[in-house]
Parts: C-alpha cells; structure tokens; sequence
C-alpha cells in the first residue's frame, strides 16, 4: 500500500488540484499461477478466487480513500480484447520470438511452479530455506534448478524442469531507440538515468506466454494451449524460470509483488504525457 497505492493517490490529487485531466486507474491481476494456487489450496473454482479477491481489494481501497478513477480486472473482455491487440500488432510487426525455456513444473498438478513457489538448500552458502529465485541469506540470485533438493513450498513435492517453447517479447530489439530517447533527457536525475541505461546494457528477450489454462489466449494459430502472462496483459508481472536455450545462465527476470494489481497510470491530458508510477520505480 505505501509502495504503490500512496504515492500514486497523491501524485493523482496534486494534479487533479493544478486543474489537470486525470484518469487513475489500476485493477486486480487475476490471471497466473498465484490465483491457481489459492483455489487449489482452498478447493475453489479460479473465478470464485478471483471474484472475491477482486471485491476485498476494491473495498479496502475504497474505504482507505484511494480515489482511483476506474478499478478494473483483467478477466474482463475488453482487457482480453486489448491484451490480443497488443500481443496481435507487436507479433505482426516481428517484435515476438519463439525461444526455448527451462520451465518448473509441480509433479501433483502438472502447472506450471513459479520460482517464489519453490525452495531448497542454497548452492552458495548452504542455507536450507532458500527460494527458487533468491537466498534471503546471502543475498544471491538463483535459479530453481540450482538449489539442492528443491521441493515445492505448495505440497512439498519435488519439481520437474522440463525445456518448452515459448513466445519472447523481442527487447532488445528496442535497446537504440530507448538509448537515444533517454540520452535526450537531461532534466532526469543523474543516479535514475544511469540506473534505465544500465538495464538496457543487460536488457534480454522476456517470456511473456505461460503453460496454464487460465488466461488470455494467444491470437496465434498453432498456440491453444498457452496463454499470455499478466506482464502482457499489463498488470502485476509474473514470474517465470526463464532460461532463453541459446543463453549461458540466465536469470529470472522479475521479482513478483504479489497478486494484486500494482500499477497505476496516471495520465494527464494537458501535458499530454503518460506518466507512470509503480513500487518498482528507482
Ligand atoms: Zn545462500
């Protein structure tokens, strides 16, 4: 809340009193393992997950005064519909690839098991608890195949790590232009310019479909049973064991906050420019 709900209410307010136009708006991320795991845990359908967290959500901001112009979801069809335009013209315009990927999967279930999901024995330092996608002992980041006698935090189950293809949005395909546009700013602080053109040094092609039935569709003929994952369809991110085959050893490339929507885009019309503030914003 004090990471994304405060700071974005304030920044919408302050405009809102300059006499801005401003539509806040954000909304609960149903899609994607976490809500999956939750109905499995409480033997309920994914819609009944996502219904009451969604309305649970909706009135603790409400009641704590967050004055978000519009609160969606994205099991809502215009957000399908949306997500497949976007995935559709980016896909069109060759800015998708198709990479192999080193995937988790829970042995009871056969879904697919987020890094956070998995913990073991740290191949660094010995630590029995550590995640799959950190060792909150030594700091290290790690991948769930490294860890020594991984087992899933859900069942205790040992995962399976099976190698799938999978649609990569293209980003460093968009390094230059990135560069060139931040390179024309020089009212950003110095510390916050530096750390954007650092990302774009290690910038790497990012998984954005998932092995799950509940989703968005792929609006590609040859993909039934894949769906999009929320980094797509714009909100939360997901995690994913992202291991592009042609790479030495890569990284996950998201830490996930949790499976609320938290993403607030502050928009105002008179200067014309979208702004956009997140927890994660340096
Ligand atoms: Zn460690």
């Amino acid at each position: 809340m004090a990471g994304f709900g405060v700071p974005s209410d304030a920044f919408a307010r302050y405009h809102r009193l300059r006499g801005n136009d401003v539509l806040m708006v954000s909304g609960t991320d149903e899609h994607g393992t976490p809500v999956m795991v939750a109905a499995d845990r409480e033997s309920k359908s994914y819609v009944e997950i996502a219904d009451y967290y969604n309305a649970s959500f909706r009135e603790d901001f409400r009641r704590l005064g967050l004055s978000y112009d519009c609160f969606s979801r994205t099991t809502t069809l215009n957000h399908e519909r949306v997500t497949q335009d976007l995935f559709k013209t980016l896909y069109e315009h060759g800015a998708i690839i198709e990479q192999a990927q080193l995937v988790s999967f829970s042995a009871t279930t056969g879904h697919t098991l987020p890094d956070r999901y998995i913990e073991g024995t740290c191949p660094i330092c010995g630590y029995p608890e550590a995640r799959g996608d950190q060792c909150d002992n030594c700091g290290n980041q790690l991948d769930p195949i490294d860890l020594i006698e991984p087992r899933s935090l859900i069942d205790g189950s040992t995962p399976e790590f099976r190698e799938t293809n999978h649609l990569f949005l293209d980003l460093p395909r968009f390094a230059d232009a990135l560069r060139s546009w931040m390179g024309g700013h020089d009212e950003w602080r110095a510390n916050v310019r530096n750390f954007s053109l650092r990302l774009l040094d290690e910038i790497r092609p990012r998984p954005i479909t998932r092995d799950l039935d509940w989703g968005v569709r792929i609006p590609i003929p040859g993909t039934p049973r894949i769906r999009t994952s929320a980094s797509t369809s714009g909100s939360t991110p997901s995690s994913a064991t992202s291991r592009p085959a042609s790479s030495g050893r890569p990284r996950p490339t998201t830490r996930t906050p949790g499976a609320n929507g938290g993403r607030t885009i502050v928009r105002s019309t008179r200067t014309s420019r979208a702004r956009t503030t997140s927890s994660s914003t340096p």
